[in-house]
């Protein structure tokens, strides 16, 4: 395989921007009142000295899982041309789930298999944690962060696996306690390749049973 050793003027890419749509603005103050009303029309007695400062922690926390990190996504040339898949398995997630406000957690697997252009298997982690600070459903977050590696490495390939607990489903009995949701979304010869295709879901789906 023959790499072209381009020189990139601006080896830093920010992730930052988020496809359809602007960066949300979270408006602390309403929603502390919304968190009291919610409370209220819960039935709860919001003067109790317990739920005090219960609206002001609903606020924080919920600031905190909806903003994500913005990161300096450094790649580098792949000067050896390296053509095997590189994957991060297991990389540790939560998100809110938009439909119910509720989070979702498990693992994603994130593998490429490179073109001209790599990037540090931790920044991998920060990308998954980049889009999981949203209100999400796993469909998108899956697509997303396939779709964000596409675009910033122009890889051969891509594949995204993700398996998540849904408080939404394994709290209300719909589902049991554990159990996961998959997700994947395959680009390029992950995708179109039954080898590569295979040998990335042997690579991934070997954490399920692991763990
Ligand atoms: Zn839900």
């Amino acid at each position: 395989m023959s790499v072209n050793h381009r020189r990139v003027e601006e080896p830093f890419l920010v992730a930052q921007g988020r496809r359809n749509g602007s960066h949300r603005r979270i408006d602390h103050d309403a929603v502390e009142r919304a968190a009291a009303d919610l409370l209220r029309a819960l039935g709860a007695d919001v003067d109790a000295e317990a739920l005090e400062e219960t609206p002001r922690r609903v606020a924080d926390a919920y600031a905190e899982l909806l903003t994500p990190q913005p990161f300096r996504a450094t790649t580098f040339p792949n000067a050896d041309g390296y053509d095997e898949l590189i994957v991060a398995r297991a990389i540790p997630f939560h998100s809110v789930c938009m439909h119910h406000l509720l989070p979702f957690h498990g693992v994603a697997h994130v593998g490429y298999l490179p073109g001209e252009r790599i990037i540090g298997l931790s920044k991998l982690g920060r990308v998954v944690e980049y889009f999981s600070r949203d209100l999400q459903i796993q469909e998108r977050l899956t697509t997303q962060i396939a779709g964000w590696l596409q675009q910033q490495l122009e890889p051969t390939g891509v594949g995204v696996v993700l398996e998540a607990e849904h408080l939404c489903m394994s709290l209300r009995g719909v589902q049991k306690l554990g159990a996961k949701t998959v997700t994947s979304a395959l680009r390029g010869v992950v995708r179109d390749d039954a080898r590569t295709r295979q040998e990335f879901l042997a690579l991934t789906t070997r954490t399920t049973h692991d763990q």
